[in-house]
């Protein structure tokens, strides 16, 4: 038992043994889930945090080939919470003592978003005396607006790298000014440099994507050293571009269980950081969330967007709880994170240990708890 599991700390030592761990099966996969479940408990510990989620809106101004709310997809309706019903939300995770919220939506960078989504910040923070961490996932920005955020009151956001690997990135994104490479990249450092507990991650299973592909992402991980990552499995949607190579895919559930040998495998190269159990796991597998729990992920995020608007966020399809109100999702996941062996670290902020250990040059202006 000793010797495999030396084995398999040997292997997140160089690209081709990466590969290797990401690429398992069998039994093989089964003690790489293990090993990683051991020195998650060991570094991290049994709790697991939340992160509500509110997916405010599905207007986007950029063209992902991956992405069901792509804007030229014509086939969707369009929506946009508003204010009040975005701090009722917020307002419902506040006393539900799930400690922190995501606020996620489309891409934008008019005037109009900006200054709207600092005085939402403005207005979290108030409703929840300064309690409520916030996480916002709003895509590629320029420094002064990551900067006017961050002053606002968030204190963690995630930039999906979505691939490390440029050439892949180009396979997948349109090759323009709105979809650059370099431009998501240089996002990333911008926001670790403004203090900002920064969050990276990628699909997995992507048309074109090989295991060397996925490697190098988690090495980009490792030389960037993120603090935490959520990455899940690519699901095809119908009406975008990617769709047409839909034959060409591993089977939904290859795509999982590489998903969950990325979790492991990464929660040994990186014992400390946060790990989300992406939502996207749900889809495949009823129990995709809590398997992840089991390997690695240390972090979920309860859907907790106003019911009558999750049917249109649908980034891929057969998304999960899309027709449950935010109450059902507390009950179902009480129960299915203790089935995990795993405990919910209610009224945490459940900072990434990495991030705290090593603090940014620039101190948070909302402060840490
Ligand atoms: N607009 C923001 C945030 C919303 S999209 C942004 O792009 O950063 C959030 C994430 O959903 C993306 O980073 C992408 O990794 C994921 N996503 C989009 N389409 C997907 C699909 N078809 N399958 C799985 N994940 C998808
Ligand atoms: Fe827009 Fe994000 Fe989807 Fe790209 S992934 S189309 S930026 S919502």
């Amino acid at each position: 038992m000793k010797s495999d599991s030396n084995k398999i700390k040997k292997a997140t030592i160089s690209a081709e043994g990466l590969s290797r761990l990401i690429s398992l099966k069998g039994e093989a996969r089964q003690r790489l889930w293990e090993e990683a479940g051991k020195v998650q408990e060991k570094v991290v510990g049994k709790k697991v945090f939340f992160r509500g989620l509110i997916e405010f809106s599905n207007f986007c101004t950029k063209n992902c080939y991956y992405c069901g709310i792509r804007k030229d997809n014509r086939n969707i309706d369009r929506y946009d919470i508003p204010d009040d019903a975005i701090l009722s939300a917020a307002r419902f995770a506040y006393k539900n003592r799930y400690g922190s919220l995501v606020l996620q939506s489309g891409e934008r960078s008019d005037d109009r978003f900006v200054e709207r989504i600092s005085r939402l910040l403005y207005e979290i923070k108030k409703l929840s005396k300064g309690e409520l961490g916030i996480t916002i996932s709003l895509g590629e920005q320029t420094r002064e607006t990551y900067k006017e955020w961050f002053k606002a009151g968030a204190h963690r956001y995630l930039l999906r790298i979505e691939s490390s690997d440029e050439e892949l990135y180009y396979r997948i994104h349109p090759r323009d000014e709105k979809h650059d490479y370099q431009t998501r990249l240089k996002c990333l450092y911008t926001l670790k440099e403004l203090g900002y507990q920064t969050g990276t991650g990628v699909m997995i299973g992507l048309p074109f994507q090989t295991y060397e592909h996925l490697a190098k992402d988690l090495l980009f991980m490792k030389e960037f050293d993120v603090h935490m990552v959520g990455m899940g499995p690519y699901i095809e949607h119908h009406d975008t571009p990617l769709y047409r190579y839909r034959e060409q895919l591993w089977p939904l559930q290859r795509r999982f269980e590489v998903a969950l040998n990325m979790i492991a495998t990464l929660r040994l190269l990186m014992p400390d950081i946060n790990i989300a159990a992406a939502t996207a796991l749900q889809a495949i597998d009823p129990m995709g969330r809590e398997k992840a729990l089991k390997c690695g992920a240390n972090i979920i995020m309860p859907n907790i967007t106003p019911t009558a608007n999750r049917k249109n966020y649908l980034l891929y399809e057969n998304k999960p709880c899309t027709d449950e109100g935010a109450d059902d999702c507390t009950n179902c996941l009480n129960v299915r994170i203790a089935m995990a062996g795993r405990e919910v670290g209610y009224g945490e902020w459940g900072d990434s240990k990495h991030y705290r250990k090593k603090p940014p040059s620039i101190p948070p202006v909302g402060g840490r708890n």
